[in-house]
């Protein structure tokens, strides 16, 4: 029997319109009673959760994640970056492509996706959007989409030419998968390091400026509205890491004119600006760069008001004595997954008065809905049991020591937590617990 019982807890499912007390039975691997106190507590299972203090809600989706297996495991592996997950509270990631090779093949796809892998949680991916993520030519979308694609992207770069990103949206469209784009001209950013601006001044740097994301933002959508128009289609673009108040407002307006587009915000977008670089602290540096204030704030609004779909991490693992070099040469990103629920729940929930149900509306929802996975996203009898556990009142302190991520990179080694996790489950199995 592999019954899991989770009792006394606060059940937060948006997607079911439940904010309330309820019990909880997980058998195998689905959510199969969800009642109100009182009527679960005599069912033998074979683990009782007492969630007492505690959020109960569908397990976080991470819709863009580097696990960096295969190529560059002395980074991260999928066993070790889903290890990071399930701490995180995460019970499905979605991997990007730029592993080694690219992954741009059925065959590279159905080697991550393997259970020989080691995943802790969920897999999925979205693999290149083109061939070894060049710009040029378009991977075999249908063939991924049936091993297993839920989207393409070339993240890390951008799909910068209009005729291939045009052609993505449209093959997408027809699979009824989003193309997940990293905004950046990098016609405009060759030897940038920072955000353009005092700092990058200060320290001598070149600068990446707003342009540069929110001109491939503004021309993906004007690719949307003409593509709707000439084929009749409906494709969805969906906005990595968006990261200017610019980019923010051309989402806005985007979704307002019923197009179809989502986005995502980083949770070091809505934490730091770029004073965060200060004497070129390498754990600073990520791609998009951390911006000023008024981006930052942005970023908080468009989480608030529904602009912004989900919190992403971005979650990007390197090495020490990668990120102990000068500032220029250093790699971009940083970790992400263990301290996503924390910074959220300290800026927005506790600093921005953001209710804990828009909270996981970011987290699992939304998240579930921009890949489309189903049965996942909410606990509804006979959906996936993939739950997190959390006590939102914690204060602590992250310790990038402790972390289950192979890498340390992170600017929140000793920075301020709030809320913690306590136990993911995913497909009923018990994969963290604390
Ligand atoms: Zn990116």
């Amino acid at each position: 029997m592999s019954d899991v019982l989770i009792l006394n807890g606060r059940l937060v499912d948006p997607a079911n319109g439940i904010d309330a007390e309820r019990d909880l039975l997980l058998r195998d691997g689905r959510v199969a009673a969800i009642e109100i106190p009182g009527v679960l507590k005599n069912v033998a299972a074979a683990e009782t959760i007492d969630a007492s203090g505690c959020i109960v809600a569908p397990g976080f989706i991470d819709v863009h994640v580097h696990l960096r297996e295969p190529g560059q495991t002395y980074k991260e592996s999928i066993a070790t970056g889903t290890a990071a997950a399930a701490a995180g509270g995460f019970t499905s990631v979605i991997a990007m492509p730029n592993t080694v090779p690219v992954n741009d093949s059925v065959a590279g796809l159905e080697w991550m996706l393997d259970a020989a892998r080691g995943s802790v949680v969920k897999l999925f991916a979205m693999p290149a959007a083109t061939m070894g993520s060049m710009g040029i030519e378009l991977s075999n979308f249908s063939a991924l989409r049936k091993a297993g694609a839920v989207g393409f992207t070339d993240d890390g770069k951008p799909v910068l030419e209009d005729d291939v990103m045009r052609a993505a949206l449209v093959r997408a469209a027809r699979l009824g998968v989003p193309v997940s784009q990293h905004a950046e001209d990098t016609r405009l950013t060759g030897g940038c390091s920072m955000n353009a601006g005092p700092v990058a001044f200060r320290l001598g740097l070149r600068g990446m400026t707003v342009e540069a994301e929110a001109r491939i933002v503004e021309r993906d959508i004007r690719l949307l509205r003409e593509i709707e128009k000439a084929e009749g289609l409906r494709p969805h673009l969906h906005v990595q890491h968006v990261s200017t108040a610019r980019a923010m407002e051309a989402i806005r307006a985007a979704k307002r004119e019923g197009l179809h587009v989502t986005c995502e915000v980083a949770p070091h977008h809505f934490t730091l600006t770029d004073e965060a670089v200060g004497n070129y602290d390498t754990h600073a540096k990520m791609n998009p760069p951390l911006r000023v204030e008024a981006d930052r704030v942005a970023m908080v609004a468009g989480l608030m008001d529904g602009t912004a779909d989900t919190i992403a991490t971005d979650h990007a693992p390197h090495a020490a004595h990668e990120k102990e070099q000068e500032f220029e040469r250093a790699p971009n990103g940083i970790t992400g997954l263990e301290t996503a629920l924390g910074l959220t729940l300290r800026v927005l929930h506790r600093g921005q008065g953001m209710t804990l149900s828009r909270v996981v509306e970011l987290m699992s929802v939304n998240p579930a809905h921009v890949v489309s996975l189903e049965g996942r996203g909410g606990l509804a009898v006979g959906n996936h049991a993939d739950v997190v556990v959390f006590d939102p009142n914690t204060d602590w302190t992250f310790q990038a020591t402790n972390s289950k991520s192979k890498s340390r990179n992170t600017p929140f080694n000793g920075a301020a937590m709030l809320g913690r996790v306590r136990f993911t489950i995913c497909e009923g199995r018990i994969v963290f617990s604390n």
